[in-house]
């Protein structure tokens, strides 16, 4: 609570992303932050305000598309390096090796992955992503905002265009309309800080049900999601955040961020309020007070 009370006005300091229509009618004060631990779950602020994944998604999907295909293929269609681009950044996707988007935390390469996800027809994709997303979040009620999917399919010109260039370059072998389909479902997926929370301490125990004890995914799979997370998950914020803070952390345009204590938390926060780069403001400074506090910093 004290940090929800100290950070609370740190919102002013950032703006709600407008690109997509249906986000910009958020309320740009709400700050919430939920930590969950093995057998413990806390949390403060609008812990139940639901907001929707975005960019969160990408580690996720990137694990369903690893147990899909394994790593072979992953890195066939996705490079394993930062960019220090911003996050919808198209302009390396010219220059690089065979027109492979350099990461998969980056709009291009999770686009990339997105056209992994097995499934017969995009609704059956975006339902096992769903049901992948609801174990890891301990949540069977988990489902998505409809209004922010269309609004984001209705305005996502650049996605598109990313799509189609990757088509054009044979790194997606399907219709890009299908493969956005499960792109946009999968920003559009709506849930809490208690969710992420839940899902970053399923990281956080590489792959365990911090309930159940049961292994949701491969060990090495939640390693390379979080490998990913450090070098690129806060886009070309994420050196500034390995330093001030410390963790692997996704971040998203609806304003959460999932971080990741290994072995001993998992984090959720949100602030709808972004910075330049689409961090939320009050989000990454809960989590470097968080990580100052309880010595969470694995460098
Ligand atoms: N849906 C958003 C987009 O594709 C996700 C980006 C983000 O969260 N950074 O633009």
């Amino acid at each position: 609570m004290e940090l929800v009370k100290k950070y609370g006005p740190s919102s002013r300091d950032g703006k709600v992303a407008t690109y997509i229509p249906e986000l910009a009618k958020v309320s740009p004060d709400g700050i919430g932050i939920c930590v969950r631990r093995q057998d413990s779950l806390y949390c403060a602020g609008d812990a139940n305000v639901k907001f929707t994944m975005q960019s969160v998604s990408k580690p996720i999907v990137l694990i369903l598309a690893l147990m899909d295909w394994g790593m072979d293929k992953i890195f066939e269609k996705v490079g394993k390096e930062p960019t220090g681009d911003p996050f919808n950044s198209m302009i390396r996707l010219e220059t690089y090796e065979k027109h492979k988007p350099f990461n998969p935390m980056i709009n291009a390469g999770a686009i990339s992955i997105a056209a992994l996800i097995k499934g017969d027809s995009p609704a059956h994709k975006i339902e096992r992503l769903l049901a992948f997303m609801r174990k890891i979040a301990h949540n069977p009620s988990i489902e998505i905002d409809r209004r922010v999917y269309q609004s984001e399919k209705e305005t996502g010109h650049r996605n598109r265009s990313i799509a189609h260039f990757l088509r054009a370059m044979e790194n997606l072998d399907q219709d890009p309309n299908d493969v956005l389909e499960v792109y946009f479902s999968q920003c559009s997926v709506s849930l809490t800080c208690s969710d992420l929370a839940n899902m970053a301490m399923v990281l956080a125990l590489d792959g365990k049900s911090y309930e159940t004890g049961e292994q949701l995914f491969p060990r090495e799979y939640a390693k390379i999601a979080k490998a990913y997370m450090v070098t690129c998950g806060m886009y070309d914020g994420s050196g500034e955040f390995a330093i001030q803070v410390g963790i692997p952390a996704k971040s998203g345009v609806g304003g959460g961020i999932m971080g990741v204590a290994p072995g001993r938390m998992g984090i959720g926060v949100y602030g709808p309020a972004l910075d330049s780069k689409g961090n939320s403001v009050v989000g990454i400074k809960m989590l470097k007070d968080l990580s100052d506090t309880y010595d969470l910093n694995i460098f």
